[in-house]
This record gives C-alpha cells, structure tokens and sequence, in this order.
C-alpha cells in the first residue's frame, strides 16, 4: 500500500518553524513565511528564534547545505519574556492587541500582565507601549533558538495564533454585518417606517445572538469594573490613568482609530468578546 502525504512543502515547513510569530523574518507570522520559503521566495535562514538548529532542520526537508542564519533578521538568543511594569502601566491596551498568541490579560484602564507560560517572547508588545514599561528579560540562561524553546511550546503558541486569527476575522465580520445592517434600516422605504412594522432590523436570529453577546460582555465589564475598584481600593490599579501626556494620548487615539477602520471597536459594547480578558473589549483610553 502506498501511503501518500498530503500536506503540501510549506505545511511541513511550517511544522519545523517556533511559532512565536515575531515577524522577525520578514513575514506577518510563521505561516506566510513557511509559504514563501516553499515558493522559493525566501531564503531558509531567516527566522532567529529557531536559530542554527531551525536553520538545519529546513535544509534536511529541503535538501538544502546548512547555512549561517542571516544577521539582517536579528541575531539568535536566550529568549526573553515580556515583564510589565504594572506600576508604570496606563492600561491603555495597545500590548494586548499586539501580542500575536494573546498572552496578555488586563482591561482599558487596568494594570495588564503577562501570562509568562503563554508569552513566546515575541518582542511584538514592546513598541507599541506609550510609557515603555514592557521589559523583555532573557529567561533561558545561556540557552538559544530550539535549545530555549520545546516543541510543544511551539505547537502550543501555533494553536493560540490560529485561535486568534480566527477570532479577529469572526469580528471583522460581525462588523461588517452590522455596519451593512445599519445601511439596510437606514435605507428602509418610508412608508414601512410609517406602518412600524420595520422599525427593527429584519434579522431577528441574528439579533438574539447579538443580545446574547453583547450580555456576555456586559457581565465581563461589569466584572472587570469591580476588580478595578477592588485594586484601586489596595492602591494597586495603573498609577498614570490621569496624567497621559499629549504624545501619549495621541498615539492610544491613533490606534484606537485604527482599530475602529478595522472595525475591531465599531461600538461600546462590541469589541473583543473572544478574547482573553474580561475587559478585552473596545475602550475609550482618552481620559475622562
Ligand atoms: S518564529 Fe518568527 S522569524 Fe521564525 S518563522 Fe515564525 S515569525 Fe518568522
Ligand atoms: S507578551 Fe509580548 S513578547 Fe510575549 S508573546 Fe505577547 S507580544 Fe510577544
Ligand atoms: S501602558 Fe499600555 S501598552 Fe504599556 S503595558 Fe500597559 S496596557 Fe500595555
């Protein structure tokens, strides 16, 4: 019997890859990377964190010499762990929305951390951070590439990336569907205004589920409201809330707009709902 494998060139490259998606080679993710070294349009020694050992697994599947890992990518390393300053933090969010395996948790306004056993030492949190509190300490001694880094930490980090991917285009689909609507009721003839009898959307399934979500999220801010309250009480929510400079707060303005083209916070109430935070919603970080 001949057993045949079906996966294609970059699904196996994309098998020996770290997953931290850190784009350091180029790419927006492992993935489109596995996909361009397959069509021959990068070169197999690009990624840093799996370093010499990455470089060499690629040349045995592809028959390839072991080559040097190319400088102009970075350089391999213990890898790091992101480490927030919770004292510095202004719970702005932009980390969070950052991080490519949602390794952060926290809510607008509150101090955010990293869950250490999920973070895959991406650096991806670290510029985006207004009041660069986010230090990025080696954990892994003198440990590099796949010797600081265990496969299923990959497999693990490859699962939460998909996870978020998918999570993030179901958003930006349930934004588009309720931008559309909005243009469908605003559009409506007038004399159906008139009779009433159109006043709602005539999507009535599609409206339960976005009652229900929006529930859903309602009870997470709710939560999320009164662990601000309780840290705030102990004197340990985020100290800068009220103090954001200019600068600061014209960046947190600009990717909050970002977000909103994306249509990632097209209102109130709808924003992240499947991610990993109870606050983990749409937010208005300017001060109040
Ligand atoms: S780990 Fe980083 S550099 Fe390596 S393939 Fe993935 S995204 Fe690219
Ligand atoms: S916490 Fe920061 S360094 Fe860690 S995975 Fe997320 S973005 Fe990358
Ligand atoms: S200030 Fe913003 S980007 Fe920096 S750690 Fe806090 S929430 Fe993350």
């Amino acid at each position: 019997m001949t057993v045949t494998d079906s996966r294609t060139l970059a699904d196996r490259i994309e098998d020996l890859l770290p997953q931290t998606q850190c784009t350091k080679c180029g790419y927006p993710a492992c993935r489109p990377y596995a996909e361009a070294v397959a069509h021959g349009e990068a070169n197999y020694n690009q990624c840093p964190p799996g370093g010499a050992e990455g470089i060499a697994r690629l040349a045995a599947l592809l028959g390839k010499p072991v080559i040097p890992l190319n400088s102009a990518n970075g350089v391999e390393r213990p890898r790091p762990l992101a480490v927030i300053d919770e004292q510095v933090c202004i719970g702005c969010t932009l980390c969070m929305q950052a991080c490519p395996v949602d390794a952060i948790v926290g809510a607008p306004k509150q101090m955010h951390t990293v869950i250490a056993e999920l973070c895959t030492g991406c650096d991806l949190c670290v510029p985006p951070c207004p009041v660069d509190c986010i230090a990025m300490p080696p954990v892994t001694g003198e440990a590099t590439g796949w010797d600081a880094w265990s496969q299923s930490q990959a497999d693990a980090a490859r699962e939460r990336h998909n996870r978020r991917e998918a999570r993030l285009a179901r958003e930006r689909e349930a934004a588009e569907a309720r931008a559309a609507a909005r243009r469908a009721v605003s559009s409506a003839p007038a004399q159906v205004m008139e009779t009433g009898a159109a006043a709602t959307p005539a999507a009535p399934a599609a409206d339960s589920a976005e009652a229900r979500k929006r529930a859903i999220i309602q009870a997470a801010l709710e939560r999320a409201r009164q662990k601000k309250e309780e840290l705030a009480a102990k004197g340990q929510g985020p100290q800068n809330t009220e103090r954001v400079s200019a600068d600061v707060q014209a960046q947190i303005d600009a990717a909050e707009a970002r977000r909103r083209r994306l249509g990632l916070a097209a209102d109130n109430t709808a924003g992240n709902s499947g991610g990993n935070t109870a606050g983990n919603t749409e937010f208005p970080p300017t001060k109040r």
